[in-house]
């Protein structure tokens, strides 16, 4: 692991005015928050090991993978709406929910995604995709903050873009209401994989800086507020639980959780559910909520 010598973000040096904080290190120009030391390769692949997305697709009991496949749904109908006729470019694809849910309404879509396991999928880095192509569409679904480079990721989608493309980006908000309640055990920090912690505005002024005009600002559509307040609630308990964990298919999991734990985080997630639905219910409407997304378009 090496330090940060910078914001990932804004790319101001860090000095010792910079704001030290558990695992990362605060912005004093952006007011972002960079993961400190950066993960090193074996610490990422770790993070990123078989149990984060095991083969044969599906990470979570219940309704969880449902739940995704619906919420993708509603973003490809938004999406295909409000983007010019032309491809879409999704960095991040992950099992391609969003991409089958595009070509399912005519749209050319790419996806970038690690080990690119299938054939509409690239494995390589939005710098790698050709210019020139028009894209009417780049999307960011909860993957801005897992790039080491993320602000370039932002500039290389302004210049991959035809004019009036659009512009999607779903992050953690740091300025949330949970944020500030969890602190460092707040569920969305999830380092090492996140390495860059935004704000809504702080992710809004960059867009700006980057020739984007920001047309639509949601703490509903990005999802996951519920889960932010509810981990972080079960996780105040005495007892170690993770909800979080216990959610995932035995195979989708980081470590064995033995019975007693995971049964004991479920009922503690079930009792606790109505609070964190409080929770997340009143951070949204002061635009306080736990993640964020955001429609631009290049200007
Ligand atoms: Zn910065």
């Amino acid at each position: 692991m090496r330090p940060a010598e910078a914001c990932a973000w804004c790319g101001a040096p860090f000095d010792g005015g910079s704001q030290r904080l558990d695992r990362r290190t605060g912005c004093r120009r952006c007011g972002a928050a960079t993961t400190d030391p950066r993960p090193d390769d074996a610490e990422l692949e770790a993070a990123y090991g078989d149990w984060y997305r095991p083969a044969g697709g599906g990470r979570f009991n219940f309704a969880g993978d449902a739940i995704l496949g619906r919420t993708r749904g509603l973003l490809a109908r938004r999406l295909d709406e409000i983007a010019p006729p032309g491809p879409i470019l999704d960095v991040g694809a992950g099992e391609g929910t969003l991409l089958d849910a595009l070509a399912a309404r005519g749209r050319e879509v790419t996806g970038l995604e690690r080990g690119a396991k299938r054939g509409d999928f690239v494995d390589g880095s939005i710098e790698a995709v050709r210019r020139g192509d028009g894209w009417a569409a780049v999307v960011f679904w909860h993957s801005l903050e897992h790039l080491p480079r993320p602000r370039a990721a932002i500039r290389e989608a302004a210049r991959l873009l035809a004019p009036g493309g659009v512009l999607i980006v779903a992050v953690p908000n740091t300025g949330s209401i949970q944020a500030r309640l969890f602190g460092d055990r707040w569920l969305h920090l999830d380092i090492p994989r996140h390495l860059v912690h935004l704000s809504t505005a702080t992710l809004t002024t960059g867009l700006g800086d980057d020739g984007f005009r920001v047309e639509a600002v949601s703490h509903l559509r990005a999802g996951q507020v519920v889960i932010g307040w509810l981990a972080g609630l079960v996780a105040s308990l005495p007892g170690g639980l993770d909800l979080y964990q216990a959610l995932r298919r035995p195979e989708a999991r980081l470590a064995p959780l033995t019975p007693a734990r995971r049964i004991a985080s479920l009922a503690a997630g079930a009792i606790l559910l109505p609070l964190a639905a409080a929770g997340a219910a009143a951070e949204i409407p002061l635009r306080r909520g736990g993640t964020v997304y955001v429609e631009a378009r290049r200007i």
